[in-house]
Order: structure tokens, then C-alpha cells, then sequence
């Protein structure tokens, strides 16, 4: 995708020092919807109107329509959405996993290319115990999108939109809600969202929390349609939050130049298998199909919808590619500026899970199950064919990630009581969400 590429000579313009001629490398703001299923979202199909700013985001950009997380766990699928390593190249897959310092962040390519970096993100698994404010000049903690607005106006407030800027912003209102408000409900969207695809959705579930829907052995159909429409408010409410934000970043000029990325770290099961609320959704595709939106700074193809797999670890290389950089070959990602392999495996999943996707198969194991499905036949993964574990170990070994670098993961600090205590309050009794069955 040459045109809307700063071209060869202006880049080269601005490799040196600066002078009269210089021309901007191009700004990139990355955005991360956490716990966001793409079938949620109005552009992938929808039948609510949950994202009315992303849908008319997504019409002037590109649509990856089969985009994949590798594993549904914030922690992991944000390394990897920030190094563009696949989870066992950069290894922090465990609470007690840090990145090793050789392995760059893409915060620390563009910093050093003379970019402002700045980072917004609420707290949890994304943190600087595992080496996530590397390369940051800001790298800022909030609560709610409210928040984060606030702090991004204060900080764009002490830069200039002439000189080329890394923003990215991590956003957690759609996830399941920590308990800490009262009276606890399993999503927390405040008012006006509250309730608006379903009246009285949150007394329904009065005095139930997410860990106690999901010690359940399965949830009523009442019980389902309440926890949906719960989650859908939280989609609207984020959704609200970013259209002030982009109006506030478009009024600041800080768009012009500027390649903008939507997109998710996993999903949420809604107890969509066997009425079971199980986490964030699994290796299955309610956990690991996310939203994936590219608007190019002159709207280039504008309505585009890409069919070909995508997955987060391609969007480092996205930005190394448009910002002129260059793609890493030492990464396992393409830039999704340019086609993508119609043939491509991309590989996913965190211990006991794992799948592979050769589009439209996806082979899924999930402790001793194994099974294949076709997406395109079966999107909801309800009738895999069998697969044996040695034909499944032969497909691991023949079409997982080869020859690229893996990094050592270094140890990560201590959590404290407190942290600890949220991280159970969200749903995580340990390193991984321990009830990922369906
Ligand atoms: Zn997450």
C-alpha cells in the first residue's frame, strides 16, 4: 500500500538531523478495546447498536474480518500486540514473566526514530512488572475511559502535534467489573449506558458478581440475556468514550498525520457453550476472533474489508512498515498495509490451550480435545472433526512459528496483597482464568 506511504526521499529527509525540508514521519495511535468479541461489534455484524463511532471508523479504513488474538489473556496477548513476537517467542505467558530487556517493544523502535511516546493503560496484567513502560516517555495508569481522556489532554498538552507521536491507549470498561462498586454486577457500564439494551438487565442479576456466575454449573437463559446485554452496555460506553476522544485528538490536529489501529486482546464467553460462564472465552472463536480496524491519515481505501487472517502480531510490523521504519524480518508478523498470504497458518493459545488456524480450518486442543473446524462452515466451532494427538503434534511441529529468535522471559516483580486481591476480584485465580472449559 505505496501511496499513502511517506515516500522514499521524504524519509530519507528526515533520517539526519533536522532541517528546512523535514518531513514528519507520520504519528500512529494504537488502540485496545480489552475483552471486546469482534461479533459484538456493529461492523462485524451485530444486530445491536453497540459501536456506533467504530462502525463509522471502520468505513474509512480497512476491516480485517478474520483477525486473531494468540491466546485470550491480557497479558499475554498484549506482549504480543506491542513486540509483534508470538507468545512463545517472547515467553511471558506466567504472572511471573517479565520481557527479557533484548527482546524491543515497539515503543522503544519508535522512541529511538525520535518519537513521543506515550502510553495509557489500566492497571492489571498490563503493567511495568513485565516490562510493558519500555520505551515509554509517559507511561500513565487510570481507571475508566473518563480517565483516560483526562490524562491523555494533560499529557498532549505538553507536546506538539508537529512532532511525530506514539500514543497507545488501553482501554477496560468492556471487561468484567473488579466488584470494587457497589452494589456489584458482573459489568458495570455507569449510567446512561446502563441497562440500555435491556431494562432491568442489572437487577436481574442483582447481587450476583462475575465469580459468582461463574461458580455456577450453568446460567438460566434469563441470567444469559441479562450478563449479554450488561456486557453490550460496556461496548457502548467505551464506544461513547472514544468518539469525545477522537473529536478532542482531531480538534488538537493530532490526527492529520496519523495512522490510527482498533483493536481487542480477546473476548468473553457470555456462557455461549453449554450456559457455563467461563472467562474470557478460551482458544474458541468468542475468545480469540477480535476487531481489527487501520485508518489510513487520507482515509486510502476507506471501506476496504480484508478477508484474509490477520492477527496482533501483525500490527507491530503495520506501524514499522507505515512509519518507514521498515518491517523486522526477525518478526513473525506482515504488515497489513500490504496482502496478506492467502495461505497462512498463525498459531494462538496459553497452556492447556493451543490452535492453529489454516483458514478456513482452525485445530484446536484444549487439554486432551482435539478437534478441527471450518469457520467458514461452522463459525461457532460446534462440529470438529476428530484429530489425533500425534496427527495434531505434526501439525504443531510442521506449522508452528520456525526459525525466528526467542527471548527469555526475566522475572517479573512481586504483585502486592492489593494487587493479588484485584486480580482474584477480576476473575483470575491465578496465573491463567483456571476455568477456561466449555
Ligand atoms: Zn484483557
Amino acid at each position: 500500500m505505496s501511496r499513502a506511504r511517506p515516500s522514499l526521499l521524504a524519509l530519507a529527509l528526515v533520517a539526519g538531523a533536522c532541517g528546512p525540508a523535514e518531513v514528519p514521519r507520520p504519528s500512529v495511535l494504537l488502540v485496545s478495546i480489552d475483552t471486546l468479541r469482534a461479533d459484538h461489534v456493529g461492523l462485524y455484524g451485530y444486530g445491536r447498536d453497540t459501536t456506533p463511532f467504530l462502525d463509522r471508523l471502520g468505513a474509512e479504513g480497512l476491516v480485517f474480518e478474520n483477525a486473531f488474538t494468540p491466546a485470550a489473556w491480557t497479558l499475554v496477548a498484549h506482549m504480543t500486540m506491542l513486540t509483534g513476537l508470538n507468545p512463545k517467542q517472547h515467553g511471558v505467558d506466567r504472572a511471573e514473566h517479565a520481557l527479557s530487556p533484548e527482546a524491543p517493544l515497539l515503543a522503544e523502535r519508535l522512541r529511538a526514530a525520535g518519537y513521543q511516546t506515550l502510553g495509557f493503560y489500566r492497571p492489571g496484567w498490563i503493567h511495568p512488572r513485565h516490562g510493558f513502560e519500555r520505551g515509554f516517555d509517559v507511561f500513565r495508569a487510570h481507571q475508566t475511559v473518563e480517565e483516560a481522556e483526562a490524562h491523555l489532554a494533560e499529557e498532549l498538552a505538553r507536546r506538539s502535534p508537529a512532532r511525530p507521536t506514539f500514543t497507545f491507549l488501553h482501554l477496560f470498561d468492556v471487561h468484567n467489573d473488579p466488584s470494587s462498586h457497589a452494589p456489584p454486577a458482573p459489568f458495570s457500564a455507569p449510567p446512561p449506558y446502563q441497562d440500555l439494551f435491556l431494562p432491568g438487565a442489572r437487577a436481574r442479576l442483582a447481587g450476583e458478581t462475575y465469580l459468582t456466575l461463574k461458580k455456577k454449573p450453568r446460567l438460566t437463559a434469563e441470567e444469559r440475556e441479562a450478563l449479554t446485554s450488561l456486557y453490550d452496555d460496556g461496548i457502548r460506553h467505551v464506544d461513547a468514550g472514544l468518539e469525545r476522544i477522537f473529536r478532542r485528538l482531531e480538534e488538537g490536529g493530532w490526527l492529520a498525520n496519523t495512522l490510527v489501529v482498533v483493536t481487542s486482546d480477546h473476548g468473553e464467553s457470555l456462557a455461549q457453550r453449554g450456559n457455563k460462564l467461563t472467562g474470557h472465552g478460551g482458544p474458541w472463536q468468542e475468545g480469540v476472533h477480535v476487531p481489527l480496524i487501520v485508518r489510513l491519515p487520507d482515509r486510502a481505501r476507506a471501506g476496504q474489508r480484508v478477508s484474509e487472517p490477520a492477527h496482533l502480531i501483525d500490527v507491530p510490523q503495520t506501524v514499522l512498515d507505515f512509519t518507514g521504519l521498515g518491517p523486522d524480518p526477525g518478526l513473525p508478523g506482515h504488515s497489513l498495509l500490504d496482502p496478506l498470504p492467502a495461505v497462512r497458518v498463525l498459531a494462538g493459545g496459553d497452556d492447556p490451550a493451543e490452535f492453529y488456524v489454516r483458514w478456513p480450518e482452525k485445530a484446536t486442543r484444549y487439554n486432551e480435545r482435539i478437534g478441527v473446524f471450518d469457520l467458514e462452515q461452522d463459525p461457532l466451532e460446534q462440529a470438529p472433526r476428530e484429530l489425533s494427538a500425534a496427527d495434531f503434534e505434526a501439525l504443531r511441529q510442521g506449522l508452528g512459528p520456525q526459525g525466528l529468535r526467542a527471548f527469555a522471559p526475566v522475572p517479573a516483580a512481586e504483585l502486592t496483597p492489593e494487587e493479588r486481591r484485584e486480580l482474584e476480584a477480576l476473575g483470575y485465580g491465578g496465573a491463567v482464568d483456571e476455568d477456561e472449559d466449555h
